[in-house]
């Protein structure tokens, strides 16, 4: 990394694979990190007791903030157990308007307020599933409003934007994080921790578990059996 380069970051950070991965790619290009989760009432909130797990795993200081008004506007079926997950015929009724909008503009004001040089997020449109804000061109022009929005430039890096799900669980490796990432991130729309698999834990048949099994399927044939296997070795850079 040059001098010139940014030393700190807010990672939005979910507990969840992606932003798991996030966060370790985070640490090896950072000299501080701060990690960010944002409660807004999500049907998997063991995700948020896993984004703590993991934390202190790290040795990185979680900030928690809550978020009810994402929730409250809207009829998704990922913050309201009570409604079937279904695909749809545009995108799954798991979308949520604007979420990430505001969880960019979240992380940005924490940055702001720490004095971070950028925002590092999990978003991918690889694996667009049908959500507009996991796109790159949202990306820049959320990072473009922010920008204008506090006078100051706060670099929005997205290291899984363009990368397969098989792709992102080749990164967790090449990070060390793969053990990591495979027993203590949660991605099941259905919050199963009691069924263990190669991939991790989950119901296995959710369209999250379907997307993450895939992805794992696709590393160990394409990817793993070609490159050595690392340790795992946190590395705490507070
Ligand atoms: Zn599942």
């Amino acid at each position: 990394m040059s001098k010139t380069s940014p030393t700190s970051a807010v990672v939005l950070f979910s507990g969840g694979q992606d932003s798991t991965t996030c966060l370790l790619w985070a640490v090896r290009e950072f000299e501080k990190v701060f990690p960010l989760v944002v409660d807004y009432g999500q049907r998997h909130a063991v995700e948020i007791e896993c984004a703590r797990d993991i934390c202190q795993n790290l040795g990185l200081q979680l900030t928690e903030v809550k978020s009810d008004e994402i929730r409250t506007f809207s009829d998704d079926a990922l913050t309201h157990p009570e409604k079937v997950i279904e695909k749809g015929d545009e995108r799954p009724n798991t979308f949520v308007p604007g979420r990430n909008l505001s969880f960019l503009l979240t992380a940005a004001r924490f940055a702001y307020f720490v004095g971070a040089d950028a925002v590092v997020a999990g978003m991918c449109q690889t694996d667009y599933s049908g959500y507009p804000d996991c796109r790159e061109e949202f990306v820049r022009a959320a990072e473009t409003a922010i920008h204008l929005a506090f006078d100051r430039r706060i670099p929005i890096l997205t290291p899984l934007m363009f990368l397969t799900k098989a792709q992102t669980w080749q990164l967790a490796d090449e990070l060390g994080g793969l053990e990591l990432v495979v027993n203590r991130t949660h991605t099941c729309y259905h919050g199963v921790r009691d069924a263990a698999h190669d991939w991790g834990y989950g119901c296995g048949h959710c369209p999250a578990c379907e997307l993450r099994k895939k992805g794992w399927n696709e590393y160990v044939c394409d990817y793993r059996s070609k490159a050595p296997q690392k340790t795992y070795s946190p590395t705490n850079k507070r």
